[in-house]
């Protein structure tokens, strides 16, 4: 069998070049192409544990990744008159380490783009697979021919409705939506947030970007789903501001912030259900193929772990891709079921009611039992550069 070289990532977010990273220290080809024309920022924060630190340490970017860390205090928990009643410690919601999402793939892409080939405002259109690599057409570039395709493009993946099928057929709404904006630091926030909460809905304001910024979100329960269109943000916005009218805190503030804001974020928590991530030549990684959803607070991590697990299984097999996809999915199945539960308790227990004391008194303790999951051993893959 001939080696496998090239290899067609789509997405370059957090597992796309932390894949490409890998592929290219074990002698591959990767090329890379998001949708977006440039990098995308994304606005929330991203935590990371356990392993993951273990994946950015041996990619050389753990100091740099600590040097981005928020640095977030405990929140407070206020009331709709605006009185603090619970403290949220730190370690429930920024894991062992946190970082703005755009800081993420703004350090993988300059980790990476002097070696690996980065297409940027392009999407894959057609993909065809023979016995001996997959013909792939693009929404403007050329056709081109590849060894591998491995589809790193999220939760809506292109990738996955190409090769296995329709979104809906994969894709489990939690039953809670979530949107995020950026606006000033009115509340004067110092490396802290604030949360409010009411049955079914939740609202947020952490400091952001040393304290210069702060990012809010709404979050709301809709367990039979919404019908909207993704690309109509004045429409979501419109949906998130009716879930909220006539609530406490400081929500009409922060509606009228939403309404203005540049930046925003609209989307259904929802978890990614596939019996395999691979068809032939192509294969998922990231949040495209195991999403476990915002509530399981690991899709970072999963993805950094799964592009290493990837590109070691492939470079193992010495470019076998049947052999290499079969031990990935082995090695990374129980991790990812175990934090699809987290999600779905997450979403259940803490994000839908208003929080019982039951819930305030756990969550003061610091660790939550619904945060702790198995470890993944981390194999040695020898790099060959
Ligand atoms: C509100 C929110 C809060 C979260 N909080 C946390 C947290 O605290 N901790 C944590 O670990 N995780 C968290 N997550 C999850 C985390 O963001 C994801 O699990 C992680 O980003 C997955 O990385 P990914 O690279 O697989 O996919 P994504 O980050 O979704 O990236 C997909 C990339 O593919 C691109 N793309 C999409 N379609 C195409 C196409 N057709 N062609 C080319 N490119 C395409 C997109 O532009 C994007 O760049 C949160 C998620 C959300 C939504």
């Amino acid at each position: 069998m001939t080696p496998t070289k090239t290899v067609l990532i789509s997405g370059a977010s957090v597992a796309g070049p932390a894949l490409a990273y890998w592929l290219h220290r074990h002698g591959f080809a990767p090329t890379l192409v998001e949708r977006a024309p440039q990098l995308r920022d994304g606005g929330y924060a991203v935590d990371f544990r356990g392993e993951a630190l273990d994946v950015l340490d041996r990619m050389g970017l753990l100091d740099e990744i600590r040097a981005l860390d928020t640095g977030m205090g405990d929140a407070a928990m206020m009331d709709a008159d605006g009185r603090q009643y619970a403290t949220l410690p730190a370690a429930v919601f920024a894991g062992d380490l946190e970082v703005l999402k755009g800081d993420l793939p703004r350090l993988l892409h300059e980790a990476t783009r002097a070696d690996v080939e980065y297409v940027f405002g392009d999407s894959i259109a057609t993909l065809e697979q023979d016995a001996d690599g997959v013909s792939v057409t693009f929404e403007h570039g050329a056709p081109r021919r590849f060894d591998l395709v491995v589809g790193a493009d999220g939760l809506h993946s292109t990738i996955r409705a190409l090769a296995f099928g329709p979104e809906e057929r994969f894709v489990r709404h939690l039953g809670i939506y979530t949107a995020i904006f950026n606006l000033d630091n009115h509340l004067g926030l110092r490396s802290t947030g604030q949360l409010y909460a009411a049955p079914g809905k939740a609202a947020n304001v952490f400091s952001a970007r040393a304290d210069t910024e702060a990012r809010a979100a709404f979050h709301f329960a809709a367990p039979q789903g919404l019908d909207y269109d993704r690309r109509d943000r004045a429409q979501q916005k419109r949906i998130a501001a009716g879930r909220f009218a006539g609530e406490g805190w400081e929500v009409p503030r922060l509606l009228a912030e939403m309404d203005a804001a540049a930046e925003f974020f609209f989307d259904a928590n929802a978890q990614v259900e596939m019996e395999t991530w691979a068809a032939g030549r192509v294969v998922l990684l990231g949040d495209a193929g195991a999403c476990a959803g915002p509530t399981s607070g690991r899709g970072t991590s999963q993805a950094l772990i799964g592009a290493y697990v990837l590109a070691g299984e492939l470079a193992q097999a010495g470019g076998d891709h049947r052999a290499a996809f079969a031990a990935y999915e082995d090695r990374m199945r129980p991790y990812v079921a175990e934090h699809q539960a987290l999600g779905r308790e997450g979403a259940e227990r803490f994000f839908l009611p208003a929080p019982t004391q039951e819930v305030l008194d756990m969550l003061a303790a610091g660790a939550p039992e619904h945060a702790r999951t198995e470890p993944i051993r981390l194999r040695d893959y020898e790099p060959s550069s």
